[in-house]
């Protein structure tokens, strides 16, 4: 009987192939005495399923390649669970001390971490026993006997639809060496690590259904539909047949999207538009150059300083800041300095402030670290010797904030000058508006800095009061508040009338929705995820600079936030 269940879309696209369910292991894992004589065989059966394990992880790392940088961090820390002594030691112990059988004595470890890790304060740190949970089960499948084999692509030539409770991102990699299609699971969001591969491979995926693993059978027919987050089940022809159309438009979409890569990014009217790309890590920008990206708009170079114990030193940092720069070849690569607080906690961070998003974030911090933030300084550089380096500062509210980086980054250079190392004198210095008050006074960033950032997504939420963070009222976060957009346009047009480049590099860049908006406020800049480039230079290509720009005119005089929505899908 055909149903149909909704949950949340991460993984756009749409799919069509068999059931295929996957076990969770670690429910089925039983528990028995093992005989004295064949103790010490558990714990070599143990030892072997763990460096069985390892290997395969190893392997997925080396041919992670061009994955994003995040699959190699989460495959290091699975590697790294394997190699804590609470994990194995501690299940080996339990097999010798109650002659307890190999997966029960890894799962009672696993559930003994997970438990500490949920004490744990820190979101990210807590988020963490996922990938505990999920490298035990691993483990256990192989002592278990289950290779975790996808079945090959089937007769009627479709591709299997992966049915589980949960997926681990390293599970989901393993997807490009079979006929996967899709996958929908019981749990997720969003913006987890599962979810962020699944976009990166382009498979479409639907989480957070529930009980899904459940109510679908073996085999059973599925379609996902990864743009409105339906699943269904069992369909008839006729809803087969919709879908098998839709498949291929959205197919045909894609590959003539790929063909704009090497299209110059302009309006009918022929207004020329950049469109960078944001990245986190340095290897992002090999995906960033992959599309053809402009340059790099927002390098967030806290992510070289979190989950670690030190901080990166002068050379560590020096390097990544100049690979990146290597990589774009020429093209202007825009490095943000450290951008830590609120929701980027560094390790060990003993201060723990009530209002983290109001508190010594961004270059408040950094003012407050000089040491640490001349050593960035210093390596950035460096760096801008080897290519088009920008350097953006996070976060201003006064101006008295720009005067005191100004003068650090004086003597940064003044530092370098006495080591006679070569730097890029005239390196451009930008500043965030991501503040309201610094969208107020834009006299005072236009006179000091070479260029603006606008960061919607904190924007955003210091105008509208809305933590980023917090569930409770995401659902007043409304970038489409007037008061948004008319700071928005007054940073966008302030910064035109007094020659001072302004891009904006929060998710509004790169959402298609909102690309006409942009460019009728004047926006000729863009900064995104690499993933977002192309169909955000579709939508500039099809849109009218000259006859948008009266139509945003006439919006952004609107004071209700719903008609205002009502007049940018007008647009
Ligand atoms: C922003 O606030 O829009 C931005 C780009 O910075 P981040 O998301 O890193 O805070
Ligand atoms: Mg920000």
């Amino acid at each position: 009987m055909s149903f149909t269940v909704h949950g949340l879309a991460v993984s756009q696209g749409i799919a069509i192939g068999h059931a295929h369910l996957v076990s969770h292991a670690l429910l089925e894992v039983a528990h028995f005495t093992v005989a004295p004589k064949h103790v010490e065989a558990e714990v070599t059966r143990l030892r072997s399923a763990v460096a069985k394990v390892k290997s395969e992880l190893a392997g997925l790392k080396a041919a992670s390649g061009s994955a994003p940088s995040e699959v190699d961090a989460f495959l290091g820390m699975h590697i790294m669970f394997l190699e804590d002594p609470m994990l194995v030691d501690a299940a080996e112990a339990l097999i010798l001390t109650r002659r307890a059988n190999a997966e029960w004595a890894l799962v009672q470890q696993m559930e003994l971490l997970v438990e500490q890790f949920e004490a744990i304060e820190d979101a990210y740190l807590r988020e963490r026993k996922a990938d505990v949970v999920q490298v035990v089960e691993r483990v256990v499948k192989v002592l278990l006997g289950h290779p975790g084999h996808l079945p090959p692509k089937r007769k009627d030539g479709l591709g299997t639809i992966v049915v589980a409770h949960d997926l681990s991102p390293t599970d989901t990699i393993g997807f490009k060496d079979h006929a996967v299609a899709g996958f929908i699971t019981d749990v997720g969001g969003p913006t987890g690590h599962t979810a962020i591969v699944a976009r990166s491979l382009s498979i479409p995926a639907v989480v957070a259904l529930r009980h899904i693993r459940h109510v679908v059978k073996d085999d059973e027919l599925v379609i996902i539909d990864g743009i409105r987050g339906v699943v269904i089940v069992d369909p008839d022809e006729r809803v087969l047949e919709e879908y098998r159309l839709r498949k291929a438009a959205v197919e045909l979409e894609r590959s003539k999207l790929k063909r704009l890569k090497s299209t110059r990014a302009a309006t009918l009217d022929g207004e020329e538009v950049q469109i960078l790309a944001n990245i986190e890590l340095p290897p992002d920008a090999i995906q960033a150059k992959g599309v053809e990206a402009d340059g790099v708009g927002l390098f967030r170079t806290e992510f070289l300083f979190m989950s670690r114990d030190s901080w990166p030193d002068e050379d560590e940092q020096f390097e990544a800041y100049k690979a990146v720069v290597k990589t774009m070849a020429g093209k202007p690569v825009t490095v943000r300095t450290l951008d830590v607080g609120a929701d980027k906690e560094l390790e060990g961070a003993t201060r723990s402030e009530d209002n983290p998003a109001l508190g010594l974030r961004a270059i408040r911090y950094c003012l407050a670290e000089p040491k640490m933030f001349l050593t960035q300084l210093r390596a950035l550089l460096r760096a801008s010797h080897f290519g088009r380096m920008k350097i953006l500062i996070p976060m201003l509210a006064s101006s008295h904030e720009i005067d005191q980086t100004l003068v650090l980054l004086e003597k940064a250079k003044a530092q370098l000058r006495e080591r006679k190392i070569k730097f890029d004198e005239s390196v451009p210095v930008g500043g965030m508006i991501e503040v309201p008050a610094a969208a107020l006074c834009l006299g005072a960033f236009t006179r000091r800095l070479q260029f603006l950032s606008i960061g919607t997504n904190d924007l955003i939420q210091y105008t509208l009061a809305i933590d980023r963070g917090n569930e409770a009222v995401a659902h007043l976060y409304n970038p489409l508040h007037p008061a948004v957009l008319r700071l928005i346009h007054q940073t966008i047009q302030a910064g035109a009338k007094a020659g001072v480049d302004v891009s904006v590099c929060g998710e509004m860049a790169g959402d298609p929705d909102c690309a006409r908006l942009l460019i009728g406020m004047g926006l000729r800049q863009f900064s995104m995820h690499p993933a977002q480039i192309l169909e955000v230079k579709q939508a500039i290509l099809r849109a009218d600079a000259a006859d948008l720009t009266p139509k945003v005119q006439r919006l952004l005089k609107l004071d209700d936030p719903d008609r205002v929505r009502e007049a940018v899908e007008k647009l």
